[in-house]
């Protein structure tokens, strides 16, 4: 990490504060089991929902604090009408070199040269199954076909980089790592699978459903060969691999082995609240600062004080929890829905 400058906060474990995900709405098109498993949910009230001239401006702040990394994501993004326009914005601020979106890829075939005209950089397309009537069970869902549109879409686009996750379940899609890495290879995108985690929103989860990244590199090694971990960050453990054709890979050990000593990611839920880890309870309220008349300074004080007193390490405190069960019940979600994984976005 590099020495902060004063206006760069850093927080009780020396963590900078570079990356910012900006959920831009709780509402969602899918119904992934591991996300959003429920039949009725509480959503955010309209009138909550950050405009995008105020995330926009929040983001301007948050710029100014250091982060030069930027994530659209939800809920789904893309249900968010005319989301270009807040690329376009967000791409005016030189100091945020790095504009990105996470999708479900469904409504991506329509929009994505839009987007990358306004500047987006990068996308990450959720694709949990080659298998159409797998994705109708999982994800309650027909839309498949749209999905794999909106891939190509992306490719033809010509975004700097195009990524296609995975959560591996076991029970569900662990049988696809191999099919789905040459899915990706063919498409030339990048292959990420992450481990299942007990977020907000997981209210099935267990930990015998969970595939680790040492299965998964097992799988991969045997069809393929050595792998070689790529060693892209000063102390966290390799997320990215390589084959030995030259083919790159992720594989995310976010429930087994957790690495928040290196994490500077905020999130921004989709009406205001700034929360400074995913599994994080409290958050500041900068809807609030935002419509009261708050000035851009006063923003920003409110962030860095936030920031200054973070110690979060919320995946490596489960990970050390002895018996480790669900993170909320539907009870605690309807009460506050902002502990929902598509409220402050993945
Ligand atoms: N709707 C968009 C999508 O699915 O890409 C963006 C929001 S979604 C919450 C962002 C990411 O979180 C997705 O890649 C999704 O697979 C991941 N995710 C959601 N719940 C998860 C869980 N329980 N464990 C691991 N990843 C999860
Ligand atoms: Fe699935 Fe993303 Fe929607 Fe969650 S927010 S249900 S992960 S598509
Ligand atoms: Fe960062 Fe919290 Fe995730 Fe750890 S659990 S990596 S501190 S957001």
């Amino acid at each position: 990490m590099s020495p902060a400058s004063p206006s760069h906060p850093t927080d009780l474990l020396g963590r900078p504060l570079r990356n910012l995900r900006v959920s831009v709405t709780d509402r969602c098109n899918l119904r992934c089991r591991y996300c959003m498993p429920e039949s009725e949910y509480v959503w955010l009230p309209r009138a909550s929902i950050l405009t995008f001239e105020e995330m926009d401006r929040v983001a301007g702040v948050f710029a100014g604090l250091g982060v030069a990394k930027v994530r659209l994501t939800g809920g789904e993004p893309l249900l968010r009408h005319d989301l270009a326009t807040l690329v376009a914005l967000l791409a005016r601020h030189a100091d945020i070199g790095d504009l990105a979106l996470t999708t479900n890829g469904v409504l991506l075939e329509r929009q994505a040269a839009a987007l990358r005209d306004a500047g987006l950089r990068r996308v990450t397309v959720s694709l949990d199954t080659l298998r159409p009537e797998r994705m109708r069970e999982f994800a309650r869902s027909a839309r498949h076909t749209d999905v794999v549109a909106g891939i190509d879409a992306a490719r033809a686009a010509g975004f700097s980089s195009l990524k296609l996750n995975t959560v591996i379940i076991r029970g569900y899609n662990e049988d696809e790592v191999l099919d789905l890495m040459e899915f990706a290879r063919g498409r030339g995108a990048e292959p990420r699978f992450i481990e299942y985690m007990d977020v907000g929103g997981a209210t099935g989860w267990s930990m015998d459903q969970v595939v680790s990244q040492r299965e998964i590199l097992e799988v991969v090694a045997r069809r393929y060969g050595p792998v070689e971990p790529l060693r892209e960050g000063q102390w966290a453990p390799a997320e990215r691999f390589a084959l030995r054709d030259g083919t790159v890979f992720g594989v995310i050990a976010s429930t087994t082995a957790p690495f928040c000593r290196t994490c500077d990611r905020a999130r921004l839920t989709a009406d205001g609240t700034f929360l400074l880890c995913l599994y994080g309870e409290e958050g500041v309220d900068l809807r609030q600062l935002l419509r009261g008349g708050a000035t851009d300074a006063e923003i920003s004080a409110a962030i860095a004080a936030a920031w200054r007193a973070r110690a979060d390490r919320g995946a490596e405190e489960r990970a050390g929890l002895s018996e480790r069960g669900v993170l909320h019940r539907i009870e605690s979600l309807r009460a506050d829905p902002r502990r929902e994984m598509h409220t402050r976005g993945g």
